[in-house]
């Protein structure tokens, strides 16, 4: 007998101490497909692992193999699965109408279209196509855009294209900028 069983023999260890309930248990990503992916929100490019079951995500994890982050993601990329599946999230539009203190639902097409009105409105009333100097600057001062941590890449590039370019919006900016 060697030393080892001599040892469990004397504090009497059984030969397989796990209970049939701890046996079963298993990490949550036990036969998902893992898909290698890129952090949708800044520049830094941290790679995920996005795992999917059954067609559905279930799960969002930092990549270890990734040159850029190792396997870590900061707090708003480790909370990429919680933006998609949170039970919190707003999914519907919130309108405060001027000088009200409650806020309404609206459906989302009312919603854009008076976004869309007033942004004409204000461009029309406000636009500059030469400034004090008489220098060509196609531009208006009046309105402002401050995007938001969750938007994409894509969607910023889209932004900035259509606000700054399209319409001769000035102040453009974003809080998750690196
Ligand atoms: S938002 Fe965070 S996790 Fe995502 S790419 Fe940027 S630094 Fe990396």
């Amino acid at each position: 007998m060697g030393t080892f069983d001599r040892l469990k023999n004397r504090i009497g260890l059984v030969p397989n101490p796990v209970s049939a309930q701890t046996k079963q248990v298993h990490a949550r990503i036990r036969g998902a497909s893992a898909s290698v992916s890129v952090c949708p929100y800044c520049a830094v490019g941290c790679s995920q692992i996005v795992y999917t079951k059954n067609g559905k995500i279930i799960d969002i994890e930092g990549n270890y193999e990734s040159p850029i982050s190792g396997g870590t993601l900061c707090p708003k990329g480790a909370a990429t699965f919680g933006l998609l599946h949170s039970p919190l999230r707003e999914t519907k539009v919130k309108y405060r109408a001027p000088y009200s203190d409650r806020w309404e639902e609206k459906p989302l097409a009312w919603a854009m279209e008076r976004v869309a009105q007033l942004v004409k409105q204000t461009r029309d009333a406000n636009y500059e196509e030469t400034n004090e100097q008489g220098m060509t600057v196609n531009r208006t001062t009046a309105i402002g855009h401050m995007g938001g941590a969750t938007l994409d890449n894509e969607e910023n590039y889209l932004i900035k294209k259509l606000w700054t370019g399209g319409l001769g919006i000035v102040a453009v900016e974003n809080q998750a900028r690196i």
